[in-house]
């Protein structure tokens, strides 16, 4: 069982979507990773930084799924991170109304002693040059650096981007960052150019029309398991790196063929992240639920056919 550090925002969400509106609740990149990880039982650290304003009973719900928050800072006298952002009618678009970096303007993250020889680097959603210094605390290379990010930061910090994709082994991002990256409107040509900035795999998530993997000349491709309810589509990506993570580290198997079953437990997690607001499904998600999901995900994706 490899160790896992996470590395992200935890945050305030507030969100809007066709079928409601929160005012402030927990959210961010690295709670989301942690709430999905922990299905894997994976010693776990989240490296991240909130304000005085941020709840104790929201820590206590990381620590209680036996995720290490030793890492995340508490500002006293600083505000949490603050993003709100409003769904489309298609669920699958949404427009952010509001980041405010608050505590994250000047974070300077500390990877817990115990973790600087994991063996599993997720970078979660955040500022380039917090994912690049994170990485530089490391002991030894890790077995295996997943990268998550979006358009914001390839709107305002570019360059420190390229600089840490350099450094990593996989991409995850959605379809529209991977056009903005690349300039290429084809995901096949736009993953083949992410190779030469530096990831040999490339996972770009397609909503709810599902998630493909890249390495070389392979393509995988997982759907999105069909659900009657979709309530709010934040974290979702966030929950499917958490996953994809949680299992790599957990089987310490980080080839092709092992992250094809990576992705199906990421998009199994992301299907019940959906199903309410914010993390409150997965704050109570148990594993036998997961179990019969990721059954009903086999026989969505399984046939027979005789070739002649
Ligand atoms: P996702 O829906 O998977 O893209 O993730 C949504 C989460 O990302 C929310 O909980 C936000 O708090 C967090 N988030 C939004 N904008 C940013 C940003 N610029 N950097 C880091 N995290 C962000």
């Amino acid at each position: 069982m490899g160790k896992l550090v996470i590395v992200g925002t935890v945050a305030f969400d507030a969100i809007e979507t066709p079928f409601g509106k929160t005012d402030k609740i927990l959210g961010g990149a690295a709670t989301f990773i942690g709430l999905s990880a922990s299905h894997f039982n994976v010693d776990a650290t989240a490296v991240s930084v909130v304000g005085g304003d941020f709840p104790q009973t929201y820590l206590d719900l990381l620590s209680n799924k036996k995720i290490d928050i030793s890492g995340i800072e508490v500002v006293k006298d600083g505000k949490t991170f603050f993003w709100s952002g409003r769904y489309h009618n298609d669920m699958n678009t949404r427009d952010t109304l509001v980041t405010e970096l608050n505590t994250l303007a000047d974070f300077n993250p500390v990877v817990p002693e115990d973790y600087k020889d994991s063996d599993v680097v997720m970078l979660g959603n955040l500022h380039p040059l917090v994912q690049l210094s994170v990485l530089e605390q490391m002991a030894q290379k890790p077995k295996l650096v997943i990268l998550d990010t979006m358009n914001f930061w390839m709107d305002c910090a570019l360059d420190d981007l390229l600089n840490v994709i350099k450094k990593i082994d996989v991409i995850t991002i959605n379809d529209e960052e991977a056009r903005q990256l690349t300039g290429e409107y084809s995901l096949v040509v736009a993953a083949r150019k992410i190779y030469e900035m530096g990831p040999k795999y490339v996972v770009i998530k397609k909503g709810e029309h599902g998630a493909l993997l890249f390495h070389e000349e392979n393509i995988f491709y997982a759907p999105a398991l069909p659900l009657e309810e979709v309530f709010d589509p934040t974290g979702a990506g966030d929950t499917f790196a958490g996953g994809f993570a949680g299992y790599l580290a957990k089987t310490e198997d980080y080839s092709f063929e092992n992250m094809k079953n990576a992705v199906i437990y990421g998009s199994t997690l992301a299907s019940f992240c959906v199903e309410k607001f914010g993390t409150e499904r997965m704050q109570d998600l148990s594993n036998s639920e997961v179990h019969k999901r990721l059954m009903q995900f086999k026989q969505l994706t399984q046939f027979e056919i005789e070739l002649t």
